[in-house]
Protein backbone atom coordinates (compact mmCIF):
# COMPACT_ATOMS: atom_id res chain seq x y z
CA UNK A 1 0.00 0.00 0.00
CA UNK A 2 1.54 3.44 -0.99
CA UNK A 3 0.59 4.80 2.43
CA UNK A 4 3.08 2.14 3.98
CA UNK A 5 5.87 2.72 1.68
CA UNK A 6 5.73 6.38 2.34
CA UNK A 7 5.26 6.01 5.86
CA UNK A 8 8.49 3.69 5.99
CA UNK A 9 10.30 6.88 3.59
CA UNK A 10 9.48 9.20 6.50
CA UNK A 11 11.16 6.91 8.97
CA UNK A 12 14.31 7.09 6.52
CA UNK A 13 14.24 10.51 6.17
CA UNK A 14 14.28 11.07 9.74
CA UNK A 15 17.38 8.81 9.97
CA UNK A 16 19.17 10.38 7.05
CA UNK A 17 18.42 14.14 8.86
CA UNK A 18 20.45 12.45 12.01
CA UNK A 19 23.55 11.39 9.97
CA UNK A 20 23.43 14.92 8.29
CA UNK A 21 22.71 13.88 4.68
CA UNK A 22 20.85 15.14 1.96
CA UNK A 23 19.92 11.98 0.26
CA UNK A 24 20.83 7.79 0.22
CA UNK A 25 20.96 6.00 -3.36
CA UNK A 26 19.26 2.74 -2.59
CA UNK A 27 20.63 -0.13 -4.43
CA UNK A 28 19.29 -3.15 -2.83
CA UNK A 29 16.40 -4.62 -4.43
CA UNK A 30 14.79 -5.85 -0.64
CA UNK A 31 15.35 -2.64 0.66
CA UNK A 32 13.67 -0.66 -2.51
CA UNK A 33 10.77 -3.24 -2.23
CA UNK A 34 10.60 -2.14 1.68
CA UNK A 35 10.57 1.05 0.88
CA UNK A 36 8.49 1.32 -2.25
CA UNK A 37 6.51 -2.11 -2.73
CA UNK A 38 8.84 -2.53 -6.74
CA UNK A 39 9.04 -6.37 -7.03
CA UNK A 40 11.20 -6.11 -10.13
CA UNK A 41 15.03 -7.53 -10.77
CA UNK A 42 16.34 -3.94 -11.60
CA UNK A 43 16.15 -0.91 -9.67
CA UNK A 44 17.70 2.09 -7.46
CA UNK A 45 15.84 4.54 -5.54
CA UNK A 46 17.30 8.13 -4.69
CA UNK A 47 15.72 9.02 -1.36
CA UNK A 48 15.80 12.85 -0.51
CA UNK A 49 16.42 13.47 3.09
CA UNK A 50 14.01 16.86 2.16
CA UNK A 51 11.09 15.01 1.29
CA UNK A 52 8.79 13.09 -1.52
CA UNK A 53 9.24 15.57 -4.28
CA UNK A 54 12.99 14.82 -4.80
CA UNK A 55 12.59 11.15 -4.06
CA UNK A 56 13.31 9.18 -7.20
CA UNK A 57 12.95 5.58 -8.58
CA UNK A 58 14.53 3.76 -11.60
CA UNK A 59 13.69 1.00 -13.11
CA UNK A 60 14.10 -0.27 -16.91
CA UNK A 61 12.16 -0.35 -19.59
CA UNK A 62 11.33 -3.88 -19.27
CA UNK A 63 9.33 -2.19 -15.43
CA UNK A 64 7.55 0.24 -17.65
CA UNK A 65 3.73 -0.62 -16.50
CA UNK A 66 5.06 -2.56 -13.68
CA UNK A 67 6.50 0.04 -11.84
CA UNK A 68 3.74 2.33 -12.83
CA UNK A 69 1.05 0.29 -10.93
CA UNK A 70 3.62 -0.71 -7.74
CA UNK A 71 5.26 2.62 -7.53
CA UNK A 72 2.72 5.47 -8.47
CA UNK A 73 3.24 7.65 -5.50
CA UNK A 74 7.17 8.93 -6.90
CA UNK A 75 9.05 10.22 -9.58
CA UNK A 76 9.57 7.40 -12.18
CA UNK A 77 12.95 7.63 -14.73
CA UNK A 78 13.72 4.56 -16.93
CA UNK A 79 17.20 3.64 -17.35
CA UNK A 80 19.49 -0.01 -17.73
CA UNK A 81 22.04 1.30 -15.42
CA UNK A 82 19.46 2.70 -12.49
CA UNK A 83 22.29 3.22 -10.06
CA UNK A 84 24.36 5.03 -12.70
CA UNK A 85 21.52 7.08 -13.98
CA UNK A 86 20.67 8.05 -10.75
CA UNK A 87 23.50 9.06 -9.66
CA UNK A 88 24.32 11.20 -12.56
CA UNK A 89 20.61 12.89 -11.79
CA UNK A 90 22.11 13.75 -8.04
CA UNK A 91 25.53 15.25 -9.78
CA UNK A 92 23.34 17.55 -12.03
CA UNK A 93 21.95 19.16 -8.87
CA UNK A 94 24.54 19.28 -5.83
CA UNK A 95 21.59 21.89 -3.95
CA UNK A 96 19.48 19.29 -3.05
CA UNK A 97 21.89 15.86 -3.31
CA UNK A 98 25.36 17.69 -2.39
CA UNK A 99 26.08 14.84 0.79
CA UNK A 100 24.78 11.42 -0.51
CA UNK A 101 25.64 8.53 1.45
CA UNK A 102 25.11 5.02 -0.34
CA UNK A 103 24.51 1.27 1.09
CA UNK A 104 28.04 0.40 0.93
CA UNK A 105 27.55 -3.43 2.14
CA UNK A 106 25.85 -3.46 -1.02
CA UNK A 107 28.05 -2.36 -3.47
CA UNK A 108 31.19 -4.33 -5.15
CA UNK A 109 34.66 -2.54 -6.08
CA UNK A 110 33.67 -2.03 -9.49
CA UNK A 111 30.26 -0.83 -8.71
CA UNK A 112 31.47 1.82 -6.59
CA UNK A 113 34.11 3.05 -8.81
CA UNK A 114 31.69 3.94 -11.24
CA UNK A 115 29.05 5.19 -9.42
CA UNK A 116 31.81 7.20 -7.37
CA UNK A 117 32.48 8.87 -11.05
CA UNK A 118 28.71 9.42 -11.60
CA UNK A 119 28.19 11.21 -8.55
CA UNK A 120 30.99 13.96 -9.29
CA UNK A 121 31.05 16.80 -7.49
CA UNK A 122 29.00 14.98 -4.76
CA UNK A 123 30.12 13.56 -0.98
CA UNK A 124 29.96 10.09 -0.84
CA UNK A 125 29.47 8.92 2.34
CA UNK A 126 29.04 5.02 3.43
CA UNK A 127 26.20 4.55 4.92
CA UNK A 128 25.78 0.62 5.70
CA UNK A 129 22.58 -0.64 7.21
CA UNK A 130 19.81 2.28 7.40
CA UNK A 131 17.28 0.53 5.83
CA UNK A 132 18.08 -3.01 7.41
CA UNK A 133 18.01 -1.17 10.52
CA UNK A 134 14.27 -0.16 9.90
CA UNK A 135 13.37 -3.87 8.41
CA UNK A 136 14.56 -4.81 12.18
CA UNK A 137 11.07 -4.06 13.71
CA UNK A 138 8.25 -5.24 11.65
CA UNK A 139 4.67 -3.30 11.10
CA UNK A 140 1.53 -5.15 11.54
CA UNK A 141 1.26 -5.42 7.76
CA UNK A 142 4.35 -7.62 7.50
CA UNK A 143 3.66 -9.32 10.30
CA UNK A 144 0.52 -10.11 8.95
CA UNK A 145 2.71 -11.89 5.88
CA UNK A 146 4.91 -13.82 7.93
CA UNK A 147 1.45 -15.13 9.67
CA UNK A 148 -0.03 -16.24 6.13
CA UNK A 149 3.50 -17.50 5.54
CA UNK A 150 3.31 -19.51 8.41
CA UNK A 151 -0.03 -20.89 8.05
CA UNK A 152 1.02 -22.45 4.94
CA UNK A 153 3.85 -23.89 6.19
CA UNK A 154 1.47 -25.59 9.51
CA UNK A 155 -1.03 -27.02 6.56
CA UNK A 156 1.40 -28.58 4.30
CA UNK A 157 2.46 -30.40 6.91
CA UNK A 158 -0.88 -31.29 8.37
CA UNK A 159 -1.67 -32.67 5.10
CA UNK A 160 1.60 -34.13 4.39
CA UNK A 161 1.38 -36.14 7.47
CA UNK A 162 -2.54 -36.71 6.97
CA UNK A 163 -1.94 -38.24 3.58
CA UNK A 164 0.30 -40.82 4.60
CA UNK A 165 3.28 -38.86 2.98
CA UNK A 166 5.89 -39.81 6.12
CA UNK A 167 6.11 -43.65 5.08
CA UNK A 168 8.62 -46.39 5.12
CA UNK A 169 10.23 -46.76 1.71
CA UNK A 170 9.75 -42.71 0.27
CA UNK A 171 12.85 -41.17 0.02
CA UNK A 172 13.90 -37.76 1.36
CA UNK A 173 13.63 -35.83 -2.46
CA UNK A 174 10.25 -37.36 -2.78
CA UNK A 175 8.47 -35.95 0.74
CA UNK A 176 10.31 -32.88 0.05
CA UNK A 177 8.98 -32.22 -3.16
CA UNK A 178 5.55 -33.52 -1.58
CA UNK A 179 5.70 -30.75 1.03
CA UNK A 180 6.74 -27.98 -1.26
CA UNK A 181 3.86 -29.19 -3.75
CA UNK A 182 1.37 -28.84 -0.86
CA UNK A 183 2.48 -25.22 0.71
CA UNK A 184 2.23 -24.18 -2.91
CA UNK A 185 -1.50 -25.85 -2.85
CA UNK A 186 -2.09 -23.60 0.38
CA UNK A 187 -1.07 -20.19 -0.92
CA UNK A 188 2.79 -20.24 -0.57
CA UNK A 189 4.38 -18.15 -3.21
CA UNK A 190 7.34 -20.06 -3.37
CA UNK A 191 9.46 -21.77 -0.83
CA UNK A 192 11.29 -19.97 1.90
CA UNK A 193 14.80 -22.01 0.57
CA UNK A 194 15.45 -25.69 -0.10
CA UNK A 195 13.21 -27.86 2.03
CA UNK A 196 15.72 -29.76 4.75
CA UNK A 197 13.92 -33.57 4.98
CA UNK A 198 16.50 -35.00 6.67
CA UNK A 199 16.36 -39.03 7.95
CA UNK A 200 17.56 -41.77 10.36
CA UNK A 201 21.20 -41.05 10.76
CA UNK A 202 20.87 -37.83 8.29
CA UNK A 203 19.22 -36.04 11.07
CA UNK A 204 22.44 -35.24 12.67
CA UNK A 205 23.13 -32.99 9.79
CA UNK A 206 21.80 -29.93 10.73
CA UNK A 207 21.53 -28.44 7.11
CA UNK A 208 21.50 -32.07 5.66
CA UNK A 209 20.13 -31.60 1.86
CA UNK A 210 17.69 -34.05 0.49
CA UNK A 211 18.77 -37.39 -1.06
CA UNK A 212 17.64 -40.57 -2.61
CA UNK A 213 17.66 -41.65 1.28
CA UNK A 214 14.93 -44.21 1.56
CA UNK A 215 13.11 -43.70 5.03
CA UNK A 216 13.11 -46.56 7.14
CA UNK A 217 10.84 -47.69 10.17
CA UNK A 218 12.41 -46.64 13.55
CA UNK A 219 14.04 -43.02 11.79
CA UNK A 220 13.81 -40.23 13.17
CA UNK A 221 13.09 -37.16 10.50
CA UNK A 222 13.81 -34.11 10.54
CA UNK A 223 11.92 -31.56 8.43
CA UNK A 224 12.84 -27.89 8.53
CA UNK A 225 10.66 -25.88 5.83
CA UNK A 226 9.21 -22.68 4.80
CA UNK A 227 6.58 -20.71 2.93
CA UNK A 228 6.38 -17.18 1.22
CA UNK A 229 3.75 -14.79 1.53
CA UNK A 230 3.69 -11.55 -0.22
CA UNK A 231 7.73 -11.44 0.02
CA UNK A 232 8.15 -12.75 4.04
CA UNK A 233 9.38 -16.26 4.52
CA UNK A 234 8.31 -18.81 7.87
CA UNK A 235 10.85 -21.08 8.73
CA UNK A 236 9.93 -24.01 11.07
CA UNK A 237 11.60 -27.14 11.95
CA UNK A 238 9.41 -30.45 13.30
CA UNK A 239 10.52 -33.70 14.07
CA UNK A 240 8.81 -37.41 13.23
CA UNK A 241 9.30 -40.67 13.99
CA UNK A 242 8.58 -43.57 11.86
CA UNK A 243 6.96 -46.33 13.96
CA UNK A 244 7.52 -46.30 17.68
CA UNK A 245 10.30 -43.80 18.70
CA UNK A 246 13.20 -45.32 20.49
CA UNK A 247 13.64 -44.56 24.37
CA UNK A 248 17.25 -42.17 23.13
CA UNK A 249 14.90 -40.50 20.34
CA UNK A 250 12.36 -39.81 23.41
CA UNK A 251 15.21 -38.37 25.40
CA UNK A 252 16.90 -36.00 23.15
CA UNK A 253 13.45 -34.84 22.02
CA UNK A 254 12.17 -33.70 25.54
CA UNK A 255 15.15 -32.08 26.01
CA UNK A 256 15.02 -30.21 22.63
CA UNK A 257 11.69 -29.30 23.41
CA UNK A 258 12.33 -28.14 27.04
CA UNK A 259 15.12 -25.65 25.65
CA UNK A 260 13.05 -24.76 22.84
CA UNK A 261 10.39 -23.69 25.54
CA UNK A 262 12.87 -21.80 27.37
CA UNK A 263 14.66 -19.69 24.76
CA UNK A 264 11.22 -18.93 23.87
CA UNK A 265 10.06 -17.49 27.33
CA UNK A 266 12.92 -15.32 27.36
CA UNK A 267 12.13 -14.09 23.65
CA UNK A 268 10.47 -10.45 25.38
CA UNK A 269 11.71 -7.00 24.71
CA UNK A 270 14.91 -5.49 25.75
CA UNK A 271 15.97 -8.97 26.33
CA UNK A 272 19.75 -9.33 25.53
CA UNK A 273 20.23 -11.51 22.12
CA UNK A 274 23.07 -13.43 24.29
CA UNK A 275 20.90 -13.61 26.65
CA UNK A 276 17.88 -15.87 25.09
CA UNK A 277 20.64 -17.88 23.42
CA UNK A 278 22.02 -18.83 27.34
CA UNK A 279 17.81 -19.54 28.41
CA UNK A 280 17.75 -22.26 25.59
CA UNK A 281 21.32 -23.40 25.91
CA UNK A 282 21.94 -23.87 29.21
CA UNK A 283 19.46 -26.85 29.09
CA UNK A 284 21.31 -29.07 26.79
CA UNK A 285 24.50 -27.88 28.75
CA UNK A 286 23.24 -28.86 31.80
CA UNK A 287 22.00 -32.33 30.22
CA UNK A 288 25.93 -33.08 28.93
CA UNK A 289 24.92 -32.11 25.14
CA UNK A 290 26.27 -28.72 25.16
CA UNK A 291 28.88 -30.14 22.60
CA UNK A 292 25.86 -31.21 20.14
CA UNK A 293 24.11 -28.28 20.12
CA UNK A 294 27.03 -26.37 17.43
CA UNK A 295 24.84 -23.74 15.78
CA UNK A 296 23.44 -20.51 17.13
CA UNK A 297 19.75 -20.19 18.61
CA UNK A 298 17.67 -18.33 16.13
CA UNK A 299 17.59 -15.57 13.55
CA UNK A 300 15.42 -12.71 12.31
CA UNK A 301 12.95 -13.45 9.69
CA UNK A 302 11.75 -10.88 7.15
CA UNK A 303 12.28 -10.49 3.12
CA UNK A 304 15.15 -12.37 4.11
CA UNK A 305 14.66 -16.02 5.65
CA UNK A 306 18.01 -15.02 7.68
CA UNK A 307 18.25 -11.71 8.55
CA UNK A 308 18.87 -9.74 11.86
CA UNK A 309 19.27 -9.66 14.63
CA UNK A 310 21.25 -13.10 14.80
CA UNK A 311 20.21 -14.53 18.63
CA UNK A 312 23.60 -16.33 19.55
CA UNK A 313 25.85 -16.35 22.03
CA UNK A 314 28.16 -14.08 19.85
CA UNK A 315 25.51 -11.61 19.11
CA UNK A 316 25.18 -8.00 20.95
CA UNK A 317 22.14 -5.94 20.83
CA UNK A 318 18.73 -6.72 22.58
CA UNK A 319 14.99 -7.62 21.04
CA UNK A 320 12.31 -5.18 20.52
CA UNK A 321 8.88 -5.55 19.96
CA UNK A 322 7.50 -6.42 16.45
CA UNK A 323 10.93 -8.15 15.86
CA UNK A 324 10.73 -11.74 14.05
CA UNK A 325 12.63 -14.17 15.13
CA UNK A 326 13.45 -18.17 14.91
CA UNK A 327 13.89 -19.79 18.47
CA UNK A 328 15.45 -23.29 17.40
CA UNK A 329 17.72 -25.51 19.29
CA UNK A 330 19.36 -29.07 18.14
CA UNK A 331 20.64 -32.01 19.85
CA UNK A 332 22.58 -33.67 16.98
CA UNK A 333 24.50 -37.32 17.69
CA UNK A 334 26.33 -37.85 14.87
CA UNK A 335 25.81 -41.57 12.90
CA UNK A 336 22.42 -42.07 15.38
CA UNK A 337 20.44 -39.20 14.27
CA UNK A 338 19.47 -35.51 15.77
CA UNK A 339 16.53 -33.54 16.83
CA UNK A 340 15.78 -29.83 15.95
CA UNK A 341 12.60 -27.77 16.96
CA UNK A 342 12.54 -24.71 15.53
CA UNK A 343 9.16 -21.97 15.44
CA UNK A 344 9.25 -18.63 14.08
CA UNK A 345 7.99 -15.69 17.04
CA UNK A 346 7.40 -11.65 16.88
CA UNK A 347 8.49 -10.09 20.26
CA UNK A 348 5.54 -9.05 22.30
CA UNK A 349 5.27 -6.94 24.62
CA UNK A 350 3.87 -9.70 27.74
CA UNK A 351 5.30 -12.74 25.48
CA UNK A 352 5.72 -13.73 22.16
CA UNK A 353 3.43 -14.38 19.65
CA UNK A 354 3.74 -17.68 17.97
CA UNK A 355 3.50 -17.74 14.40
CA UNK A 356 4.24 -21.48 13.47
CA UNK A 357 1.27 -23.68 15.03
CA UNK A 358 2.08 -27.08 13.96
CA UNK A 359 2.20 -29.27 17.23
CA UNK A 360 5.45 -29.60 18.87
CA UNK A 361 4.46 -33.09 20.41
CA UNK A 362 6.65 -35.93 18.86
CA UNK A 363 5.05 -36.69 16.20
CA UNK A 364 4.49 -41.01 15.50
CA UNK A 365 3.47 -42.23 12.02
ZN1 LIG B 1 14.61 -23.62 9.62
ZN1 LIG C 1 15.92 -21.02 10.87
Amino acid sequence: MPETHSRRRAALRSLLQEAELDALLVTDLLNIRYLTGFTGSNAALLVHAGGEEHTVFCTDGRYTTQSSVEVPDLERVMARASDVALAARASGDTAHYGRSGFESQHVNVDQYESLKREFGAVELRRTPGLVEGLRLIKDEQEIDALRCACAAADRALADLIEHGGLRPGRTELEVARDLENRMLEHGSTGKSFDSIVAAGANSAIPHHQPTSAVLATGDLVKLDFGATAGGYHSDMTRMVVLGRPAAWQQEIYELVRRSQAAGSRAVLPGAEVADVDKAAREVIVSAGHGEHFAHGLGHGVGLEVHEAPSLAGTGVGTLSAGMAVTVEPGVYLAGRGGVRIEDTLVVRDAHPELLTLSTKELVVV
